[in-house]
């Protein structure tokens, strides 16, 4: 979608924050000035050859929605940029990224490595699913490089992991991680919800594919799900592009168009969040209620300094260990009254959850217990408020507690 008038200029050149405002813009005849909701499903065409022509891919032009959509190209285009991937295509949501991601690398008999520490749903997609379809999975502790190394067999051709890893923030050294992968001719994929594409260039650092749920930092004001897939022209156009046209988890223009201005203030909103997060996690640390902190950007992280040198800040996202358990966790949970309990993050709204009982229920006990998951984890996703606010909610809710 290259464009090149004064109207739509080439963006290529600019710095992040400007291509967050201006990149990937298509402006219409009408020379709006935000970008166009092309709410349609399809295109009409102006002849009978016109539509042979674009359905033949001879022609270029839209087809219909569930292929492509100038609302979604857009947003493509802008998170293309923000990554410095080659391509980017947008899916319905974040799992239908990373299941497409995998799904369009993989066929029965391949071998694939995977971090543990997954986020629920794609715990289920690699552990549950691929097998199903013949395809063989190891998941391995992702901090640790020798079982990495370990897993690999001669059919190994994928290896997949988040990082910092939901909830406890572990981090994947991402270079030598991909090097071992490129070495076995296997290719990484990254789930880089968590750092967020402002944070954390998985690709710059080696990786070869990248994934999003835009539902959580790119609209970040809790209004709407959405997925980005990013990674080499080839595998993009052609590998992803196939199966989101025949299977269909095509991002609405809609929400496409509500990511799209949630990218606009992106930069901005993170630079806060991270900023808050971090006072958070000193905040946190400090208090008697608390018997562990995890936050990448804090030097009580024992991966802090692997952190500090692949992500650019700490993150929005700081988890704490409540001492007393489960009843602790769930009575300090009920008496905050401006921290909201949900399992999203990303959002303007401070939001905290109870990974044990909920995103991470599904695992089982034995599998919380490798990942440190106990029964007095909490994960707050800190959001726009005022710190004074938040902290004197947290300081009231803690009050309570009988330790
Ligand atoms: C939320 C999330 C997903 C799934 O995204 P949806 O948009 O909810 O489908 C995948 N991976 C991670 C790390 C997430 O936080």
């Amino acid at each position: 979608m290259a464009a090149s008038s004064k109207l739509n200029p080439d963006a290529s050149g600019w710095q992040t924050a400007t291509q967050l405002v201006h990149g990937g813009q298509l402006r219409s005849e009408f020379q709006e000035t935000s970008e166009a909701l092309y709410l349609t499903s399809g295109f009409v065409h102006e002849s009978a050859e016109s539509a042979e022509g674009r359905f033949k891919g001879e022609t270029g032009g839209f087809v219909y929605s569930r292929y492509e959509n100038p609302t979604v190209a857009m947003f493509e285009e802008r998170v293309r940029m923000l990554e410095g991937a080659p391509a980017a295509r947008a899916t319905a949501t974040g799992m239908a990224a990373v299941t497409i991601a995998l799904m369009a690398q993989l066929k029965a008999g391949d071998h694939v490595v995977a971090g543990r520490a997954l986020f629920g749903s794609c715990h289920y997609i690699v552990n549950d699913l691929l097998p199903r379809f013949g395809v063989e999975t190891t998941l391995i502790d992702g901090r640790d490089l020798d079982a990495w190394q370990a897993a690999v067999r001669p059919n190994t051709k994928a290896f997949f992991f988040e990082s910092p890893t939901n909830p406890t923030l572990e981090i994947v050294d991402i270079p030598r991680v991909s090097e071992i992968a490129h070495a076995a001719g296997a290719l990484v994929t990254v789930d880089n919800v968590f750092a967020t594409p402002l944070l954390q260039k998985p690709l710059e650092l080696g990786a070869d594919i990248v994934a999003y749920s835009a539902t959580k930092h790119i609209d970040g004001q809790g209004r709407c799900l959405g997925g980005v897939i990013l990674g080499p022209e080839e595998f993009i156009n052609k590998n992803v592009f196939d199966l989101l046209k025949h299977m269909g988890p095509s991002i609405s223009p809609f929400n496409a168009w509500v990511c799209l201005k949630g990218l606009e203030t992106l930069a901005v909103r993170l630079e806060r969040q991270c900023a808050s997060a971090k006072q958070m996690a000193n905040f946190l640390i400090e208090r008697p209620e608390v018997a562990r902190v995890f936050y990448p950007g804090h030097e009580s992280h024992p991966q802090h300094e692997l952190a500090i040198k692949q992500m650019s800040a700490g993150g929005q996202i700081v988890s704490f260990e409540l001492k007393g358990g489960k009843a602790s966790a769930f009575a300090f949970q009920n008496a905050l009254q401006l921290i909201k309990i949900s399992n999203n993050l990303g959002d303007v709204k401070s939001l905290i959850t109870h990974p044990a009982t909920t995103t991470h229920q599904r695992i089982g006990a034995e599998a919380r217990d490798e990942l440190d998951i106990g029964d007095g984890l909490l994960r707050i996703s800190v959001g726009l408020e005022d710190t004074v606010d938040l902290f004197a909610d947290i300081d009231q809710a803690a009050a309570g507690l009988r330790l």
